[in-house]
């Protein structure tokens, strides 16, 4: 077993977006029930959060916009963004417990967990001033910003949409950033192409119907070596629920056993280092498999095996075609190259 806190306050449910938007805090409050069903919590020490403080948010944003939050949150009216972060009544306190969570997790590893779990962050879009892709504060980037000061620190993004918040916010530090994301013309939010790679960052676009086949094969040629050789002593692992093949807004295919092989190849390496994680969150619309992928990461990282967890899974492995396979292999060979390019 290893000593994991799992950060949890019950207002993270009222980060949720009302009406038919698909960002709902029921993912959450879920995998919450399947932990509770499991008996997870007599192997986990459940941690409650503190709200961010203004001076943390400042971290990673400016003032004038942490204002403006604020503002338009006590209307409960208006738009953070072009349309996809609406205002709700109350959102910038319940996005301050949520990063403050972010915090939580980062101070129990100081204090001597091995592992951190807030499924209630992973905020990844968040720009400096303002809002993007459901996410007001960006609390990836703010806690890799403290981190970096004390842990060889990276961040391995799963979500199944480019961290593009978190790339722009993070680009003059010294903090190796790894993504794993789908690449397709019009698809939100565009960036994540190989031409934005540099030594520290690491983007791998995969394209739609990447199932785990594809997906792993990408990740242990490319990623694992890079991490293997950064050795981070802290990993911050975001994963979003939506790379799952049943998510209605990204179209690529991993099943839970893919999700499991990669956290359990990260989990495997950073033990030979630190054993220092924080898993956050992240998107993920389609609740059930988010909410499933959650707590099959979270026994993994804790040291659970039951059948009752192995009843989470989905039935099997998922395949790309043929041409979705080549199209993968062809972007693993590029980026070899920009690799050696740089290394140059
Ligand atoms: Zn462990
Ligand atoms: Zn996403």
């Amino acid at each position: 077993m290893h000593k994991t806190a799992f950060i949890w306050s019950d207002s993270y449910l009222d980060y949720s977006f009302p009406g038919t938007h698909p960002f709902k805090s029921l993912r959450e409050s879920m995998a919450k029930r399947l932990m509770e069903e499991r008996s997870f919590f007599h192997e986990l020490d459940v941690l409650k959060p503190q709200p961010a403080t203004r001076q943390e948010l400042e971290i990673a944003h400016d003032r004038s916009y942490i204002d403006q939050v604020k503002m338009l949150s006590d209307i409960g009216q208006g738009m953070l963004d072009e349309g996809d972060t609406p205002v709700f009544k109350g959102i910038y306190e319940s996005a301050l417990i949520r990063v403050g969570g972010s915090i939580s997790a980062l101070k129990s590893i100081d204090s001597g967990y091995q592992h951190a779990i807030n499924i209630g962050g992973g905020f990844h879009h968040a720009k400096r001033s303002r809002a993007e892709g459901f996410c007001v504060f960006n609390d990836v980037a703010i806690i890799a910003k403290i981190a970096e000061k004390k842990y060889r620190t990276a961040i391995v993004d799963i979500d199944g949409h480019h961290g593009d918040g978190t790339e722009e916010l993070l680009k003059n530090d010294n903090i190796l950033k790894v993504s794993l994301h789908m690449f397709h013309r019009g698809f939100f939010p565009g960036t994540g192409n190989l031409e934005d790679n540099d030594e520290k960052t690491v983007n791998i676009p995969l394209p739609p119907g990447t199932a785990d086949d594809a997906y792993l094969l990408a990740f242990n040629e490319i990623a694992m070596p890079i991490l293997e050789e950064y050795r981070p002593e802290l990993l911050i692992i975001m994963e979003g629920g939506d790379s799952h093949f049943d998510d209605p807004l990204v179209e690529l295919k991993l099943s839970t056993h893919g999700y499991l092989n990669v956290i359990k190849e990260l989990h495997s390496l950073s033990h030979k280092v630190s054993g220092k994680i924080i898993l956050l969150g992240g998107g993920g619309y389609n609740y059930d498999a988010t909410a499933r992928t959650w707590v099959i990461s979270i026994a993994e990282l804790t040291g659970i095996q039951s059948i009752e967890v192995d009843t989470l899974h989905d039935c099997c492995n998922t395949f790309s075609s043929p041409f979705v396979m080549e199209k993968v292999k062809d972007t693993i060979q590029k980026i070899k190259q920009v690799r050696k390019n740089l290394a140059h």
